[in-house]
């Protein structure tokens, strides 16, 4: 996947993830998470399903890539990817993109579909 606001290759980092239809829009790599969000909290969000920056209504979450190893077949197999859990930092449109124009809202910059 490619970073929403840079276009550069990012698959390692962070997922956008539409809450309302459940898809992975693209990818937030780090320099943008910083330049744009700051520091996301570890652990707990605040939040539950609202914006970590405003207390609005969240559109999007932030999961960040993970590796699970499983260790019933002496740690083989495992399963990466994003996955989105009650833990994952969520934002709003505004704080996602930095604009408050939402008329492209079903648009983002740069996303692989
Ligand atoms: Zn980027
Ligand atoms: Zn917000």
């Amino acid at each position: 996947m490619n970073c929403i606001h840079c276009g550069r290759r990012a698959d390692y980092h962070r997922a956008v993830h539409e809450v309302a239809t459940g898809l992975d829009l693209g990818a937030l790599c780090a320099r943008c998470e910083r330049e744009r969000l700051g520091e996301l909290p570890e652990g707990p969000a605040r939040s539950g399903r609202t914006c970590i920056e405003c207390g609005g209504n969240a559109d999007y979450a932030l999961p960040e890539h993970s590796m699970v190893f499983d260790d019933r077949d002496g740690g083989e197999r495992r399963t990466e990817g994003f996955f989105v859990t009650d833990d994952t930092p969520c934002v709003c449109w505004r704080h996602l993109t930095g604009t408050a124009d939402t008329r492209e809202r079903t648009t983002l910059p740069f996303t692989d579909s």
